[in-house]
């Protein structure tokens, strides 16, 4: 990840204000309207902005900021601060329920990175719970997923079902839980068919994948480099299935941060996880304070 503009502008934008003792209305005006245009700028959602602004108005108003001492650090507290609240507060562990197996469905657009994520999702089940997932190739229509999926299964030593291309997905996914139930699999990744956009065949097929598998987790990869993109199209999810949260993709590629600043926000959902690279490793938690000060520089 690297947010280089939106940490420069909102950094340059917040030390304008450090080199002042206290700071006056005039003052705490002109660095809003500067953190206003930086998160514009970054492809967060206009909404979001708004709300965002407004809210450290508020905030910086019901504290002493103004004409108190060290109003900056003030100022810079509330900022990050809020920027940790929109993106969650805490992060969001998985849902497990009691019995096994947890049973995980990912879905997301084509290319958006699901089948590389539920490949390194097996592969941190295993090494930090000792998991025995087994994973289920329901994507029938994008050439080659099915092959992708199983070849890195077998480089993880992690079984995955698939009965072809041939065979309807919901008939896939109800053999694959019989399978998992039979091996007593701890976890279940469901992969699904992807689109190169939300179109209601798509939507159809996956609801009905949600209503047989009844999973603990809809987990949703969106693309963090199509910025306001992701946003709108996690929330085109959001609208149709029970997601339960986002898993935010290719960060190590997104320059401005638009999405990851987002999404809770307009979808509700938090986000879980985030990739930040193709190898099976790279996929990390989700930390709205870590993120908030990664930003702030
Ligand atoms: P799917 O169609 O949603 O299943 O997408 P894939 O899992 O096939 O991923 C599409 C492309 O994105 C592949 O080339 C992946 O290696 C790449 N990819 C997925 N996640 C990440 C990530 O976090 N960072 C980077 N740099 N590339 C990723």
């Amino acid at each position: 990840m690297a947010f280089e503009n939106l940490t420069q502008r909102l950094s340059k934008a917040l030390k304008n204000l450090t080199g002042k003792g206290k700071i006056n209305e005039e003052d705490l005006q002109a660095t809003l309207r500067e953190i206003r245009l930086a998160l514009l700028e970054a492809d967060v959602s206009y909404p979001t902005v708004k709300k965002f602004i407004d809210q450290i108005r508020q905030k910086a108003k019901g504290t002493e900021i103004l004409d108190g001492l060290n109003g900056a650090q003030q100022v810079i507290k509330v900022v990050n601060d809020e920027l940790t609240a929109l993106m969650g507060d805490e992060a969001v562990p998985l849902n497990k329920p009691d019995k096994i197996p947890t049973k995980i469905m990912m879905a997301g657009l084509q290319g958006a990175g699901k089948t590389t994520t539920i490949a390194k999702l097996a592969y941190k089940l295993k090494k930090e719970e000792n998991a025995r997932p087994l994973l289920i190739a329901a994507d029938i229509y994008r050439p080659a997923a099915i092959d992708q999926l199983e070849i890195l299964g077998k480089d993880l030593g992690v079984p995955v079902f698939s009965m072809g291309t041939d065979v309807d997905p919901r008939e896939i996914v109800k053999a694959g839980l019989a399978e998992a139930a039979a091996n007593k699999n701890d976890y279940v990744l469901i992969d699904t068919a992807g689109r190169l956009q939300i179109d209601a065949e798509l939507m159809a097929e996956l609801k009905d994948v949600q209503e047989i598998a009844q999973p603990d987790e809809v987990l949703l990869t969106v693309d963090a480099m199509t910025g306001q993109n992701a946003t709108e199209t996690a929330q085109g999810f959001a609208d149709e299935l029970n997601l339960t949260g986002v898993v935010l993709t290719k960060l190590d590629g997104d320059t401005r941060g638009g999405a990851a600043l987002s999404i809770r926000d307009v979808t509700g959902k938090p986000i879980k996880f985030v990739g930040q690279g193709e190898k099976p490793t790279d996929l990390d938690v989700f930390y709205p304070d870590r993120m908030a000060s990664r930003i702030l520089g």
